[in-house]
């Protein structure tokens, strides 16, 4: 079987309410298409009646996938198995609430035609959210964006296209806590955007609560710095550099104005020095660990875009089965 040319990806977390909706939009979109495609939908363990809903669309369609999870995953891991399960040459990331309309794929595959690797949607207008929600998106992004040494794209959430090869790397990235927006910029190659103006939910009521915001947030900040873990070395520092001007000024009290109780300046001198070498010493932990992190995460070192005048895979043949060095030609 041929690989299809697009994939749609729809992680769906009890949408029972929005289901009819989205079949509908989806149908007239890949009518308008008009391109082999198909649609994954990533079941995230809901528990109302959205998986029996799916298998009615996948009965009466081929293009209609399903793949259920025994459980709520999260948002960013059924992205991921949507991912690893779409076969297209092209693979589109949408919610399922209809807040990124499927009209807006038809930019995305021209600019993919183009030649881009990655085009994601930009919020233009997103009028139909909380006020909440967009001022903690907005601080969150900024932090974000000082934080982290790579470039991710302001306001843009997880709908994009992507081409198969930026799949294909996004699959080599094993880590277990996903920041997928983030882990595509990291992954680099030709990115772009579209603008598209952000509607509100077509109907059903949010699935990201406070708590999964707040740790998908986490998830986001620890995934790409150990600026956390550096925190300490910094303030230690700080108070170290405190510390030294405190002690002089204790002697100087102590020794040349008199004015001090019996013991005031010891104290004073070893409880400040020691909190800045505890402090310095937890950021040099921090240090490691954060090394260790980075190691665990097993991510590759660079991915290659294209090679001239070579093979794809890197030289590996430099010794005989043996173990000798090859013979000369
Ligand atoms: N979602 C999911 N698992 C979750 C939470 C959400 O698969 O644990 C899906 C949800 O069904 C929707 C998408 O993620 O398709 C975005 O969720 P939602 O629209 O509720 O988020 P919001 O737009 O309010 O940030
Ligand atoms: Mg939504």
């Amino acid at each position: 079987m041929g690989r299809p040319t697009l994939s749609l990806v729809i992680p769906v977390f009890n949408e029972e309410a929005v289901l009819p909706m989205l079949h509908e939009r989806v149908q007239s979109f890949l009518a308008s298409l008009g391109l082999p495609a198909e649609v994954v939908f990533v079941n995230d363990g809901s528990k109302d009646r959205t998986f029996e809903m799916l298998q009615e669309l996948a009965k009466s369609d081929r293009r209609y996938k399903v793949v259920s999870f025994a459980r709520n995953f999260g948002h960013q891991v059924a992205i991921t198995a949507g991912l690893d399960y779409a076969r297209g040459e092209a693979v589109v990331v949408m919610d399922a609430d209809l807040q990124d309309p499927p009209e807006v794929v038809l930019q995305m595959v021209a600019k993919w035609r183009e030649g881009f690797d990655v085009v994601y949607g930009r919020r233009h207008h997103r009028e139909s959210e909380t006020w909440f929600k967009l001022v903690t998106a907005k601080i969150f992004y900024r932090c974000f964006a000082a934080m982290v040494p790579i470039e991710v794209p302001l306001d843009t959430g997880d709908f994009r296209l992507m081409s198969r090869r930026v799949v294909v790397a996004l699959r080599a990235l094993k880590e277990t806590h996903r920041f997928v927006r983030g882990m595509v910029a990291w992954i680099g190659f030709k990115q772009t955007a579209v603008l598209y103006d952000r509607a509100g939910r077509a109907a059903g009521e949010t699935k990201y609560p406070l708590k999964k915001m707040l740790k998908f947030a986490a998830d986001g900040i620890t995934s790409f710095s150990i600026l956390p873990l550096r925190a300490s070395s910094y303030l230690g520092l700080f108070i170290s550099f405190v510390s030294v001007v405190m002690a002089i000024w204790a002697m100087v009290a102590h020794f040349v104005y008199h004015a001090t109780v019996p013991g005031w300046t010891a104290s004073i001198v070893t409880t400040s020095l020691l909190a800045a070498v505890q402090l310095v010493m937890i950021g040099i932990l921090g240090e490691y660990v954060g090394r260790i992190y980075e190691q665990v995460k097993g991510r590759p070192l660079y991915l290659v875009g294209d090679v001239l005048n070579m093979p794809r895979q890197p030289d590996n043949d430099d010794l005989d089965d043996d173990g000798d060095a090859p013979a000369a030609p």
